[in-house]
């Protein structure tokens, strides 16, 4: 079986979380086949091998789960991306807009070198929003994005449009 159906029958969809009519795709039950789990990170580690990037960026918090694992496979640091208000050390923000209000995420400013290629990992891949910001507080960093990866995709949501402006090379594991 490919990876694909093999993500696919390893997410639990949960209806009506968080909220009704929604279907969450719970990505914590991968991580409890870890034959699996492996075998997504070296699906990753393929996809990201000979593409010429200098970090990773992973969002809070499951973009921590294999974004992390992915930079030390690939021997590349890792950069934390987090809900304001969590990083100590001298940081850069971004606020974006969310269905209902806004959100802000945030950076530590050494975390990035200015002309550093940086690759924006998350789990999941739904308007785009989130990631949006995360590559405007890289660029707002003097970094370049060089790639969004994720986990899953939800095609229906346009995410891949959203982000197209910023850097097309999107690439998901599962849609
Ligand atoms: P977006 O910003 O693309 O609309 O939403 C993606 C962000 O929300 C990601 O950080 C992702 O973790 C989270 N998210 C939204 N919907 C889901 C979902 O169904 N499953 C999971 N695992 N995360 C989701």
């Amino acid at each position: 079986v490919d990876l694909q159906a093999r993500i696919k029958a390893g997410i639990r969809d949960v209806p009506d979380f968080p909220k009704d009519g929604i279907l969450f795709k719970d990505i914590s039950t991968l991580l409890l086949q870890p034959a699996l789990a492996n075998a997504i990170l070296d699906g990753l580690a393929a996809q990201y091998r000979d593409v010429g990037i200098d970090a990773i960026a992973g969002i809070e918090s499951r973009g921590f789960l294999f974004g992390n694992a992915l930079a030390l496979r690939l021997e590349k640091p890792f950069v934390l991306i987090r809900k304001a208000g969590k990083l100590p050390a001298e940081k850069i923000t971004r606020s974006y807009e969310l269905e209902y209000g806004v959100a802000a995420i945030e950076m530590h400013r050494d975390a990035v070198q200015p002309g550093q290629r940086v690759l924006v990992h998350d789990d999941l891949l739904a308007t785009g929003g989130s990631a949006e910001a995360a590559a405007l507080l890289l660029q707002d960093a003097g970094a370049h994005v060089a790639g969004f990866s994720f986990l899953v995709e939800l095609g229906f949501l346009a995410g891949r449009q959203r982000l197209a402006p910023i850097q097309t090379d999107i690439r998901s594991l599962a849609a």
